[in-house]
């Protein structure tokens, strides 16, 4: 069976970003996992960091449940992703026991390290998985099989600087837009960290108006999924690009 392996920073990433491609690989029959390096534990100002790291925990497993995919636990809190070998490692061992033909992950341009160092290291675990001597934690045998690494279009739509940043292709998620919007439901603590932290009246609304931005570069879609492949060099032939594979049924593509 094909897999897609969905990993980010924070509890929420997936749902705001990802979670309508993720839908739309496993109706086309892909296998799809769930994992974020943080248990987001710095997401509130009423529990404690390790009240809100369970609570945030309990969120997103319920979040992996509702999507249908495999939850993978978190391996940091927040503000302690850090390009490490030990990270790697650990990123590398789930890599190696999933095996899979799509990573979805954040941009390198993100706004905030946590999300641009996570698409570091899952760069480089997914660039070592099938090098013996690099050894994961836990200790899973080394891999080999083509795998295509796609970046989700930066939070915000822009860079750390403010600049416009452009998907190279965009998935017309407009079908599982309301499964979307309850999976990301699911996150209730963040209805009001998200609006005291960055002004989000309401955190469903914000993620389906980015998703009507980022449909713009299409006349044929309302909700869209921005992403940017990235480059094949190390990783797969060239030509092997799954997620455009099934876009008769599910991608408009709208190339630079
Ligand atoms: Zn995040």
């Amino acid at each position: 069976m094909k897999k897609a392996f969905a990993v980010v920073a924070h509890p929420d990433d997936i749902e705001i970003m990802m979670a309508g491609t993720l839908l739309l690989l496993k109706k086309s029959g892909y296998e799809i996992h769930y994992m974020t390096l943080s248990d987001g534990d710095c997401g509130s100002k009423i529990y404690t960091s390790l009240e809100c790291g369970r609570t945030r925990t309990l969120e997103a497993i319920h979040a992996a449940e509702k999507l249908g995919a495999s939850f993978h636990p978190s391996i940091t809190h927040d503000m302690e992703i850090f390009y490490t070998s030990e990270m790697i490692r650990k990123v590398m061992g789930v890599i190696r026991q999933i095996n899979p033909d799509i990573i979805l992950t954040h941009a390198l341009e993100e706004y905030m390290f946590d999300h641009s160092i996570c698409a570091q290291i899952v760069i480089s675990a997914t660039f070592a998985k099938g090098a013996p001597n690099y050894t994961s934690i836990p200790c899973v045998d080394s891999v080999q099989k083509d795998c295509r690494i796609y970046h989700s279009v930066p939070y915000g739509l822009m860079d750390m600087y403010g600049r416009k940043i452009t998907p190279v292709f965009i998935v017309n998620i407009e079908s599982v837009m309301e499964d979307k919007s309850k999976v990301l439901e699911c996150h209730i603590s963040q209805r009001e960290w998200l609006k005291a932290s960055q002004g989000h009246d309401d955190f469903v609304e914000s993620m389906q108006q980015m998703c009507n931005k980022i449909a713009k570069y299409s006349v044929e879609t309302n909700y869209a999924e921005g992403w940017i492949r990235h480059s094949y060099l190390g990783f797969c032939p060239e030509d092997f690009d799954p997620i455009r594979d099934i876009q008769d049924s599910i991608v408009e593509v709208k190339y630079e």
